[in-house]
Order: structure tokens, then C-alpha cells, then sequence
């Protein structure tokens, strides 16, 4: 995957306003910022966006119409963007996206299909249909059965180093508080394999999955 440039939210929104400046067929710009300012409260949707124009996918002018979530596991979002030409399988998480391809051509990667639960290429074809009749994508930040920083589901893992997961050893905020210190015995985390240690002994005491409605904000909640 391609690693997103450091950016805050809104310098990415800007950046990308630009870039459709350059990119859409002449008189379709207002349309297609109006499409991106769906999704402007949506990180991982604004890495697509971000990936679509700065490379699009075929060097000709064009521009994201719509947005479909055609899958999603562990804050792994597999994105249809269907464009004034085409449409185009995205992979992506908060931190990175990647272009699988023309939605047409399907998936190829035995590794992704399963990952997301499907047996093959065939498999996947039936199971998502046509994708003019996918839905619509909600936006994360109003997707309440989501983890609101790492896009994880009800129930499943947050995303490693998501600050919303819940340390098991002290009820703390595992990002912040000092176990990953005092149950590791070491300082610092220079390298990867530092972090599969923290990892294994998180799962030995059982990581604390993303429970949608103790995350709700208490306003959301009060009548129900
Ligand atoms: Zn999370
Ligand atoms: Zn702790």
C-alpha cells in the first residue's frame, strides 16, 4: 500500500480541491466537490479521494461521482469509486490506499479474497452483484457501528495502536497508559518485532474488542 502523506484532514480536503481543478472534464468540478464534501468528515474516504486524483487511474480527466463500501473487516475497507468513466476497486485504512483495479476485472489476490471472506474471484462477483446497485457509503463519522479512528466493527479488534482500544491489564487507554512499558520491560519500541512482543502478550491476556455502544457519544444514547 501506498503510505498517505502527513497531513491534518483539512490540508488533505485542500489539496485534493485543487487536484479536481486539474482533473475534471470541463464544467464538472462544482459536481464533484460537492461528492467530496460527503465524505469530508471521512479520513479513510478522503484517502481515496486523495489517491484517485493524484494518480488517476487511466491519465484522463475524470472524477469520483460516488463512493461504495463493498466490504469491511478489522478497519480494512474495500471502496467501489464509480466515476464519470468507470468503476475502480480501492483498498484502503486511515493510514493507506491502494488502486486494486477497474471494478470489472475483480480481484485477483487468493490472500485478499479470503481475507474478506470470499472463496474466489467467482465468489466475490455473485456476492457483490452489479456495482451501479451497491449502497451508498455512510461516512465513518456517521457510522455509529464504527470504531470512529480506526473504522473497526462491533465486536472486532481495533486496528493495533488505535487510541480507542482499551488496555486489558489496567482498563486505561492502552496507547497512553505505561503496561506496554512494564509488561515488555522495555523503553521503547524501535522495531517491528518489539511490537509483534507487545502484541502476543496482549492477546495472552485477551485484547478487548470495540464495543459500538459504550463508544457512542452519551447524546446518541439518553432515550434509548
Ligand atoms: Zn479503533
Ligand atoms: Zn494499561
Amino acid at each position: 500500500m501506498e503510505t498517505q502523506p502527513q497531513m491534518t484532514l483539512a490540508d488533505l480536503i485542500n489539496e485534493i480541491y485543487l487536484l479536481i481543478d486539474y482533473s475534471a472534464p470541463e464544467g464538472e468540478a462544482n459536481l464533484l466537490k460537492e461528492v467530496l464534501e460527503r465524505y469530508a468528515g471521512d479520513a479513510i474516504a478522503m484517502n481515496v479521494f486523495h489517491h484517485f486524483y493524484s494518480f488517476l487511474p487511466e491519465a484522463r480527466e475524470d472524477g469520483i461521482t460516488g463512493l461504495s463500501r463493498v466490504a469491511r473487516h478489522h478497519g480494512v475497507f474495500l471502496f467501489c469509486a464509480t466515476t464519470l468513466h468507470a468503476d475502480y476497486l480501492y483498498l484502503a485504512t486511515r493510514e493507506a490506499t491502494t488502486l486494486l483495479g477497474p471494478f470489472s476485472d475483480g480481484i485477483e489476490e487468493q490472500d485478499l479474497l479470503e481475507f474478506f471472506g470470499w472463496r474466489d474471484d467467482e465468489h466475490f462477483r455473485k456476492a457483490v452483484g452489479d456495482p451501479a446497485e451497491l449502497e451508498e457509503h455512510i461516512p465513518m463519522n456517521d457510522s455509529l457501528d464504527l470504531c470512529p479512528v480506526c473504522g473497526t466493527g462491533d465486536g472486532e479488534f481495533h486496528a493495533f495502536g488505535c487510541p480507542v482500544e482499551i488496555c486489558p491489564w489496567c482498563d486505561g487507554q492502552l496507547t497512553n497508559c505505561e503496561c506496554r512499558f512494564t509488561r515488555t520491560g522495555r523503553d521503547q519500541f524501535s522495531r517491528d518485532s518489539h511490537l509483534d512482543e507487545l502484541l502476543t502478550l496482549l492477546e495472552e491476556e485477551g485484547r478487548i474488542p470495540f464495543v459500538a455502544e459504550e463508544h457512542r457519544p452519551s447524546f446518541m444514547t439518553e432515550d434509548s
